[in-house]
């Protein structure tokens, strides 16, 4: 190639929670992570933009010319409302057509973006970028391995790759992955094809254990071995309801389709076979856990919400767990982060050291609850012009109710799984017997080196568990663990 390869990257993903009743806007994504496409040199240093910045170095490392377009990540929420998405897409168009002639397009996407009127928001920007720079042009998406990959995903991309870790560390690493493919791709050197298993199974699989681990590190070696190019677990979304909800193997190789679809199978019947070591359990039900953190211990237990996790995008105002301890009369607690924009806003005007009632939480709908009423002192304060976890919150208080629990609470919905959530008020967790959050994995990793365990709690909420109780409508086919063998069916 006599002139510099041409590449332009663009990002929108978030990740639609058929069950909550919080719609995501435009102001969702602006509140998110949003950049528009016009300052080239915008540091890409917050959390989520890992995989542009990846693109960005690896297209200055080779020399290419890069052209970064729009990126908007919106905190996992209920579908996107219709106007909102046109908006973003069309930015994202503009962009590509701006940028053209282009020999690479890559998209940053999530997977699971369900969009009113529109179950498959990802397989509808792919065929609309598709159609703007024709069948030569390489587009390599990047998502999310909670997506529900669908035919129309693969089948308008020319690569498509996922994350590989769960919690997701290993995005950037990924993103060189998929880069470097797609180059390949655009020289003419490959001509990836895909191969995809659906593996019938609705679940949840943590990396971190050992067995989920070596599936991992067997998918990286597979994909040493050429003609494979790319092995991907797409894990799938379970509370997101679409035709395609569930979880599949996605192989590409260089023009090796009866290979590719050998080990696609292969691995996704292994998923199957060993799928009691490697799905997510919950350790506790709540009664269990309070009657654990009832009893004296030396070190502070952390206590996942399960139910109202915001990363999977549940509201984060439910209050059955408070409800539970105040009714069961357990005090020496702290509770993280809670979204309950009136109540943060009474304690700001009431200033830290005022003692006033409070009505917390239980606002979005019925899976919050109700709300508690209790009496409070104010301890700290927090205004939105801080934003040391790289998202907004928000206005956060730190508040102690009388019966001697420690509160946080923030008026901007957002993932509140960083310790520094919490500890930025000044709070130690560790002064209390048990922290109890709104969080799954990378909560539960991120709290791992101040806690002595950290217990997964069945609550009730926007999350039903296990997965064969969710009441999904959409998706068609036998799948475990709705029935016992979704092969035999
Ligand atoms: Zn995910």
């Amino acid at each position: 190639m006599t002139q510099a390869m041409r590449v332009f990257a663009a990002a929108l993903a978030t990740e639609s929670n058929s069950f909550s009743p919080v719609p995501t806007s435009l102001r969702s994504f602006h509140e998110g992570l949003y950049y528009n496409g016009r300052d080239q040199d915008v540091p890409l240093d917050r959390p989520g933009a890992e995989g542009l910045r990846a693109w960005r170095d690896g297209a200055a490392a080779s020399g290419f010319d890069f052209i970064l377009g729009p990126m908007a990540f919106a905190e996992p929420s209920g579908p996107t409302v219709a106007p909102a998405y046109a908006a973003l897409r069309d930015e994202i168009l503009a962009g590509v057509r701006a940028a053209l002639p282009l020999d690479v397009v890559l998209l940053h996407l999530h997977g699971a973006m369900i969009v009113e009127g529109c179950d498959d928001a990802e397989g509808d920007l792919i065929a609309d970028v598709r159609a703007v720079v024709g069948d030569r042009v390489t587009i390599g998406v990047l998502i999310d391995p909670h997506a529900h990959l669908t035919r129309r995903m693969v089948e308008g991309a020319t690569l498509l790759s996922a994350y590989h870790q769960w919690p997701h560390t290993d995005v950037a690493e990924r993103a060189a992955h998929l880069f470097a493919l797609a180059v390949e791709a655009a020289t003419g050197a490959i001509r990836p094809v895909a191969s995809v298993f659906d593996c019938r199974m609705i679940s949840s699989y943590p990396t971190r254990p050992a067995p989920m681990a070596r599936f991992v590190a067997d998918m990286a070696q597979a994909e040493t071995r050429r003609p494979v190019l790319s092995v991907d677990l797409i894990h799938g979304f379970p509370w997101g309801d679409t035709a395609e909800t569930g979880t599949r193997m996605l192989v590409w190789t260089d023009q090796a389709q009866v290979e590719g679809a050998a080990l696609a199978e292969a691995f996704g019947r292994r998923l199957f076979t060993e799928r009691d070591a490697l799905t997510l359990k919950l350790d506790m039900t709540l009664d269990q856990a309070l009657d654990h953190i009832s009893q004296p211990a030396e070190g502070l237990s952390v206590l996942c919400d399960v139910g109202d996790v915001v990363p999977a995008g549940a509201p984060g105002d439910s209050t059955f767990v408070l409800r539970r301890v105040l009714e069961r009369g357990i005090a020496n607690l702290c509770f993280g982060p809670l979204w309950d924009p009136m109540a943060t806003a009474i304690c700001l005007d009431a200033g830290i050291g005022a003692r006033l009632p409070l009505r917390i939480g239980g606002k979005a709908g019925k899976a919050s609850g109700d709300p508690v009423d209790v009496m409070a002192t104010v301890r700290a304060i927090l205004t939105a012009a801080i934003e040391p976890v790289g998202r907004q919150f928000g206005d956060r208080v730190w508040v102690t109710l009388d019966q001697d629990i420690d509160l946080i609470l923030h008026s901007v919905r957002a993932s509140t799984e960083a310790i520094a959530a919490v500890t930025d008020l000044g709070l130690d967790p560790r002064t209390r017997r048990a922290f109890i959050g709104k969080m799954l994995m990378h909560g539960g990793t991120a709290f791992a080196p101040i806690a002595s365990e950290v217990i997964t709690v069945a609550t009730p909420g926007t999350l039903t568990f296990p997965e064969r109780d969710i009441p999904l409508t959409k998706r068609t086919g036998a799948w475990w663990p709705k029935v016992a063998d979704p092969f035999r069916e």
